[in-house]
Parts: structure tokens; C-alpha cells; sequence
């Protein structure tokens, strides 16, 4: 079936209530509203996608942080939104015009338990806006009250997960792994109450699109086919418009997704990111990080490595992140699959083809990521296995994942000094002997060793942001209001491939500065 190619430009409902399509943006920017010029294409979807509902306005609210860089891109009035009518706009005491604010709809699979409704129940999106590169981005608050999808929660943020969120997020970017972003973070001026009592704040989150795997599965569980076509269409024509003329949109659109998260995961794996909540409600379809509850940066690389005090079956550990991004992936199959038009028995075995090639896909990128980070820009298929052989080295030796890598710029000097990255290994002369079997490889590729130093910087960060540094952050925030160590820790990690001034942004902790367990704080 060939299908109208939709541009992201034209979204728009028709009368039936079906989606259709979308509209220009041109014409709907030429409203010129100082602060967004909003496009709401998801509230222009049927009514049974959303709860429409403003944010609750919040006692005293103040600026925290505002991404200035984010502004400029998005083509947004930073200065504005500084002012005391901005930040109102930040804490959602002020609809800004054009905004069509609502609560997303969406079921899920927590920790593999099948949970029918969950849905924005502490994050309002304001609506869409579209930059000058004809890219889309809703525009969301979180912790911006309670919504009809609140269950038993409050529907507020403390500060202290909106901090992680903010840091860990932007970090990410600029790390290069595809990732809502966070445009600002404001205090409430009052308090939630978790196992303490807690200052709250709101952050503004930045997406390609808010829309899980999760949002699928609401549908399906109720039936609403309808429903399921209309989403379809409608991420195919915001996110995947080149799968729309397929024969089979609906698998292409699945294709599409499998490939972005098998490259997704890849960078997560490369940088060594823990998502720690990877439940198919914080899976999105756009292939952008999301959700940051108790995720981390492993310092000591051990593939079993969990942080996260919820789980307790360690079923989103390091190692597993590849086999649960393939699980969530089957739940998106099981939807798509109830839409699909023409051979059922066609359709399934592509679905099944689709969900089969995630691994082979994901080990496709991570393998070439590590062969990057190793220093090989041409990589044989030998190489995998001499990256292994580092990591299981250095998980037998309790190598820190970060600088092992940062430090092999320096060890792939042959008679150069070694002892930094040696050093972070038990038995040293276990990374020497791996080493020496490295630079014959390295050699055989280019005899230049300035290029291969400038390409092994390049690939390999400085700093991530480390667990116990974050939680440094937020307790100054927490306790004194003290935001200069947040402000710091930012600037360090979004210059991620730079030396920092102060070694500490580096080193790994202490002993007695290990953070152990990461919690929601939700
Ligand atoms: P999360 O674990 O943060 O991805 O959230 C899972 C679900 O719980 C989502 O439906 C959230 O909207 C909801 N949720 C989390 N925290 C709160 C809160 N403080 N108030 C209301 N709903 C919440
Ligand atoms: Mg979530």
C-alpha cells in the first residue's frame, strides 16, 4: 500500500478525528509569540492520547540554571526567559500563548510486570516548537504538578533528581549519545516529601518527541486499533517519514526503531552509561535517551555493575542493557503487529526478522565504538576479541572504565610512560602484556603515532559525571543552596574531552566516597 509521504511540517487532524497529517509551522510561527512558537501537533491528536490540563502553579519560583547554548539553537529569548515573567513560564505559574499544555497517555512494562496505565503524572508538555533546521522538540515541564495519571504521587520533583537529570543528560549530549536535553531547572520554593522532606524543583525538558513503546501498549491493551494506526502515523510522519511510502509502514516504522536503538544502546555501552530504569515506558520510539532516575557512570568496569537501589533482580545491569532494549523492542513487535495491512504471515516474520537483528545490529556499532576507543580507525573483526580481552582485564583487575580508556593515548606510545593507566589495574603487568599485543596492532595500522594519540583523545572522555561528584552537587544544592559546585560540575562535563583544572572532576572516588546505590527519588 503506497501512503501519502507526510514532511514533519504537516501534521494536522482531520475531521473525523483521525490523524492526518501535519501542518506548516510557517504559518502557525507567524503568530510571533516572544517566548515559543508553538506547533501542537499531539494536541491536535484524538482526545483519548491526553489529559489536557495546565501545570500548578508553585509558591516562590527561582532560577536555577538555564542552558544558554540549548537557547540559542532552539532560537529561544534566554534573556526573557530569565525575567521573573520567564521563570513563571519555567515553573508553569504562567501558560505562555500558543501552549497547548497536556498530560501524555502511556501504559508500560515495569521490571517486566505489565502495569495498563501510567502516563505523564508529573510532567506537563507545553507543546512543540520547530528550529530553523525544520527540526521538531516538544517542550515539557517536569514536576509541574499533579495530572489525572498521577496515581498515588504528588506530582512534583525534588531538586536533587532534577540536578542529575540536568547534569547527566547534557553530559550525554555532548558525549554524543542521542538525548532529550534539559533547557532549564527552577526551585519551587516548596517542599516534597520523599523518605525526607526535600526542596522541589521543576525542569525543562527538551525531547525529539515524549512518545514510548509504552504509548503503544496503552492502546493495544485497550483495544483501540484506531488509536494504534493513528500513533503510527503519526511517529512515522514526525520521526521516520522515509518508511512511509514501504509496503508495509508499520514494519518499516519497527525496522527503523530497532536500528536506532541498537546504535542507541551501542553508546550507552561505549560510554558506560547505566539507564537503570529501562522499563518500555521510559523506552522512546524517537531513539533519544530518557527518564533519569538512578542511572550512572560506571567508574570500576564490571559488566554486572547495577546501581539502581530498586532493582533488585539486577535485570537492568551493564550487561544487560543490549537484551532488554531487544525485550522492550518485542513489546513495540506485539503492538505493531495487531495494525498491520496485507499478509499477516509476511508481517510477522519481517516483525520477527526485526527484533531478531537487534543484536547483531548493536554488536555491528559496538563493536566499530571500540575499535574507535582502542585507537583503529579500520577496524579487522579480530579486533573485537582485543577489546574483550581489555575489558575482561579490567574487570579482573577492577580498572576504572573512564580513564582506562582516557589513558590509553598516553600507553599507546611505545616506551612512553605507561604507569598512569597501568596503575589503575590490580597486577599492573596483566594491562602491560595486553599492551604490548595493542601497539603491534596499532602499528600494523599507521606508523603515525601522533595521529593515532589525537584519535584515542578524541574518542575517549576526560570526565563523565561520576556518581559521588553528583551526589556532592545535589547535597550543597540540598543542604545550603549552594548551586557554584553544581555550575562547576556542569561546566567540567560538558567539555568532556578536555583536562580538566582540578584533577578530582577525574580521579575516580575514594573508598569512602563509592556511591553504592542510585535511587529514583521520585
Ligand atoms: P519514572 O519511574 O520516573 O519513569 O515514572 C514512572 C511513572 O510514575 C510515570 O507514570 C510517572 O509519571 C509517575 N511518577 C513518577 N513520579 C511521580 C510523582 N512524584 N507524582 C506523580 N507521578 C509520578
Ligand atoms: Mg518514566
Amino acid at each position: 500500500m503506497s501512503r501519502k509521504r507526510y514532511t514533519p511540517e504537516q501534521i494536522v487532524r482531520g475531521r473525523s478525528g483521525a490523524f492526518t497529517g501535519i501542518s506548516s509551522p510557517l504559518e502557525l510561527r507567524s503568530m510571533d509569540h516572544p517566548v515559543f512558537a508553538f506547533d501542537n501537533t499531539y494536541a491536535r491528536l484524538p482526545e483519548q492520547f491526553y489529559a489536557r490540563l495546565p501545570p500548578t502553579s508553585v509558591q516562590s519560583p527561582k532560577l536555577i540554571k538555564m542552558n544558554e547554548g540549548l537557547a540559542k539553537a532552539l532560537e529561544l529569548d534566554a534573556e526573557f526567559l530569565a525575567t521573573e515573567q520567564g521563570v513563571a513560564v519555567l515553573a508553569g505559574n504562567n501558560v505562555p500563548a500558543g501552549a497547548d499544555p497536556l498530560a501524555m497517555a502511556y501504559a508500560g512494562h515495569q521490571f517486566g510486570g505489565w502495569v495498563p496505565q501510567l502516563g505523564d503524572g508529573r510532567a506537563i508538555l507545553l507543546g512543540e516548537i520547530v528550529d530553523k533546521d525544520g527540526k521538531r522538540r516538544d517542550v515539557q515541564l517536569k514536576g509541574a504538578g499533579p495530572t489525572p495519571f498521577s496515581r498515588s504521587g504528588d506530582g512534583r520533583s525534588a531538586l536533587g533528581p532534577v540536578l542529575r537529570e540536568y547534569i547527566v543528560s547534557e553530559a550525554m549530549y555532548v558525549l554524543g549519545v542521542p538525548t532529550t536535553r534539559a533547557f532549564a531547572a527552577v526551585s519551587t520554593g516548596e517542599r516534597v516529601i520523599r523518605e525526607t522532606v526535600l526542596p522541589g524543583a521543576i525542569l525543562t525538558r527538551v525531547a525529539a518527541s515524549h512518545i514510548r513503546v509504552g504509548t503503544f501498549q496503552f492502546f493495544v491493551a485497550r483495544n483501540e486499533m484506531d488509536s494504534v494506526r493513528i500513533l503510527a502515523d503519526y511517529v512515522i510522519a514526525r520521526h521516520y517519514p522515509e518508511v512511509a511510502d514501504d509496503d508495509c509502514p508499520y514494519m518499516a516504522l519497527l525496522e527503523a526503531i530497532v536500528s536506532a536503538h541498537a546504535q542507541l544502546v551501542a553508546k550507552w555501552q561505549l560510554v558506560g552509561f547505566i539507564h537503570g530504569v529501562m522499563n518500555t515506558d521510559n523506552t522512546t520510539v524517537s531513539g533519544e535517551t530518557i527518564d533519569y532516575g538512578p542511572c550512572a557512570f560506571m567508574d570500576t568496569y564490571h559488566p554486572d555493575t547495577v546501581y539502581s537501589s530498586i532493582d533488585r533482580y539486577r535485570r537492568y545491569s551493564y550487561a544487560n542493557q543490549p537484551s532488554i532494549a531487544q525485550w522492550n523492542l518485542v513489546q513495540l513487535a506485539k503492538c505493531l503487529i495487531h495494525v498491520v495491512e496485507g499478509d499477516a504471515d509476511v508481517a510477522l516474520s519481517r516483525a520477527q526478522k526485526a527484533v531478531d537483528s537487534f543484536l547483531a545490529q548493536f554488536e555491528g556499532h559496538y563493536s566499530d565504538g571500540l575499535a574507535r576507543k582502542l585507537g583503529l580507525a579500520d577496524p579487522r573483526p579480530d579486533d573485537a576479541r582485543l577489546g574483550k580481552d581489555l575489558l575482561d582485564c579490567m574487570a579482573e583487575n577492577d580498572a576504572d572504565f573512564t580513564l582506562t580508556f582516557h589513558g590509553l593515548a598516553s600507553a599507546s606510545i611505545e616506551n612512553g610512560d605507561t604507569s598512569d593507566v597501568s596503575a589503575l589495574f590490580a597486577n599492573p603487568d596483566e594491562f602491560e602484556s595486553w599492551a604490548g599485543e595493542w601497539r603491534a596492532r596499532l602499528k600494523e595500522e599507521t606508523p603515525d603515532t601522533q595521529e593515532i594519540f589525537q584519535r584515542l583523545r578524541a574518542e575517549n572522555p576526560a570526565v563523565i559525571p561520576r556518581n559521588h561528584l553528583v551526589e556532592e552537587v545535589i547535597r550543597a544544592a540540598e543542604g545550603q543552596g549552594d548551586y557554584a559546585p553544581f555550575e562547576k560540575l556542569l561546566a567540567v562535563v560538558t567539555s568532556p574531552f578536555k583536562t580538566p583544572e582540578e584533577g578530582r572532576y577525574m580521579r575516580p572516588p575514594r573508598p569512602d566516597q563509592i556511591v553504592r546505590q542510585t535511587f529514583c527519588g521520585t
